[in-house]
């Protein structure tokens, strides 16, 4: 039987290791955690229970079907319901929207609340899904690395209509060029924070994101964010994947170009394939480190997604005007993606998105109360001073918060955690404390992710958000299934 060694225990791990015990293969998973999940984990205080970092769940079927290839019913096993309401946003002009997932009771929504046509919203959502069909197949189910998927009738199709997917134009100005009313714009450029890039750089290419939202829709799971890593890890364990925790992994051991196996606690442990699942960047520096000429520097010097600043508060009320997902946009979004892309700083007006998590699964506050899950984007970690930006920044989302809610939001906070990019980088290994690995800030960043396979080392394998083809729980199992294709 052949023997595989997964470093790191985040989701495109744990996926990355079903796949391959059902190819057969004797998985030994190592993290470097007490618990496994990565960003995908949990927290409790007070109780209150708060998913620790992804809060949007879309694409289930990829879960699913971890279950199904092991021959069991996911609903068994991992439950979860459709949202009817995907977000409600509040604009400093006082408009309240809800981002309905019936794509024609959204449409009528905007013409309500906004000066768009309902029919303007429909064409863009038939723009998307055209994107989508087009990248789909070419951008995320395949190799970007390996001849054979350029050889393939649809990637030669896909390239033919390449013109489609609107490269050569920003996210911004195409969504400009479909809709006249400010707000409008401003709701879909949201949309290239899903992968931690810029509205006013990143390719129109990514406006297929929405469609992803809109035509499969928004889950939430039954038993929070955290029973995604949970049910997964016991779908593991039951095909016989074996997780080592408190095991950081010192280094990848290699004969000549050859990946033998891993050191971990002082022990070399040998395997036919090793398999990355860490961030790339610190796999390198810190697992590969002897060997600087094998580092792809263009690769590892790409500019990173952008981090996170979370508030979790516990919160001594319910507010009815709030569901799972919230958002409370800026004033001026394109002076917060300054801040964030030019100025590595923070906005004072940052657009905060609330999510809620006790509105679905009650028990995840005590009565009468709720867990808030408080965010705002942030640049990437370089040294800036977080001390500073976590002090205004705690009292610029208190205070747009307090006034768009009609309440002084800091009487009512029981208990307060602190998430920011220092501890997503200590906490995780990821370079910068970037949420997505490398932001997609320009119509090159697919073909500069590091492919799934190394081209130096053989028997080196990479999964997860900071490789092809890139960050989110969808794409890390994407990953997952890229790579497991690989091995043989
Ligand atoms: P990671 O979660 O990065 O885990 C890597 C694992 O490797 C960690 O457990 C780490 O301890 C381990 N490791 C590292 N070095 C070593 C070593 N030397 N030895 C052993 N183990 C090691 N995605 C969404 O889809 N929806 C969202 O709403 C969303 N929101 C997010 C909000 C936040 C605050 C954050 C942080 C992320 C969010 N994401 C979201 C992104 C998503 O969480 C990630 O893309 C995904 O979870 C990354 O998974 P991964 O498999 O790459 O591994």
């Amino acid at each position: 039987q052949h023997k595989a060694l997964i470093i790191g225990a985040g989701i495109a791990g744990i996926a990355t290791a079903i796949r391959l015990a059902i190819k057969g293969y004797q998985v030994e998973v190592y993290e470097a955690n007490s618990y496994p999940g990565g960003k995908l984990s949990q927290f409790t205080q007070s109780g209150y229970r708060f998913d620790a970092g992804p809060s949007l769940f879309t694409m289930p079927q990829y879960i699913d079907e971890l279950f199904r290839l092991a021959g069991k019913e996911p609903s068994q096993y991992f439950r979860y319901q459709q949202l009817d309401e995907v977000c409600r946003y509040f604009y400093e002009d006082g408009t309240r929207l809800t981002a309905y997932a019936d794509a024609d009771r959204f449409a009528s929504e905007v013409s309500e609340k906004t000066n768009e046509p309902s029919s303007s919203v429909d064409h863009y959502f038939k723009k998307s899904g055209i994107i989508y069909n087009i990248t789909n197949h070419v951008f995320l189910e395949r190799s970007l690395h390996l001849l054979k998927t350029y050889l393939r009738w649809d990637t030669f199709k896909s390239i033919l209509r390449f013109g489609k997917i609107d490269p050569f134009r920003t996210m911004h100005k195409a969504n400009e060029s479909f809709f006249k009313d400010a707000r409008m714009v401003q709701f879909f450029d949201r949309y290239a924070t899903y992968n931690g890039s810029n509205p006013y750089s990143a390719p129109a290419t990514l406006n297929v994101i929405p469609h992803l939202e809109q035509h499969f829709g928004a889950y939430f799971p039954e038993g929070g964010m955290y029973s995604i890593t949970d049910s997964l890890v016991q779908l593991a364990e039951g095909l016989g994947v074996k997780f080592h925790y408190n095991s950081k992994v010192d280094e990848i051991v290699l004969d000549g170009r050859i990946a033998k196996g891993i050191k971990v606690n002082g022990e070399v442990i040998n395997a036919d394939a090793v398999l990355s699942n860490m961030d790339v960047w610190f796999t390198y520096h810190r697992l590969l480190n002897k060997y600087p000429q094998l580092k792809p520097q263009k690769i590892l010097s790409q500019e990173r997604s952008s981090s996170a600043l979370i508030f979790y508060w516990g919160i001594k009320k319910q507010f009815m005007q709030l569901d799972l997902h919230n958002i409370f946009f800026s004033a001026d979004y394109e002076a917060e993606f300054d801040a964030i892309w030019k100025d590595k700083s923070i906005y004072h007006d940052p657009t905060v998105y609330l999510n809620i998590s006790s509105k679905y699964k009650t028990d995840d506050a005590p009565e009468g109360c709720e867990n808030w899950f408080t965010m705002i984007n942030v640049p990437a970690n370089t040294g800036q001073d977080w001390g500073k930006f976590i002090t205004e920044a705690r009292k610029d989302i208190l205070n747009k918060l307090s006034r768009l809610l009609g309440e002084d939001i800091s009487k009512l906070i029981v208990c307060e955690s602190i998430l920011d990019p220092r501890s997503i980088e200590s906490r995780t290994s990821s370079y910068q404390g970037s949420l997505y690995g490398t932001s997609s800030n320009s119509q090159f960043a697919a073909f500069l992710r590091h492919a799934n396979q190394s081209s130096k080392i053989k028997g080196l394998y990479f999964c997860g958000g900071s490789v092809h083809p890139g960050g989110g729980i969808p794409l890390c199992l994407l990953s997952a299934k890229i790579v497991s294709e690989m091995l043989p």
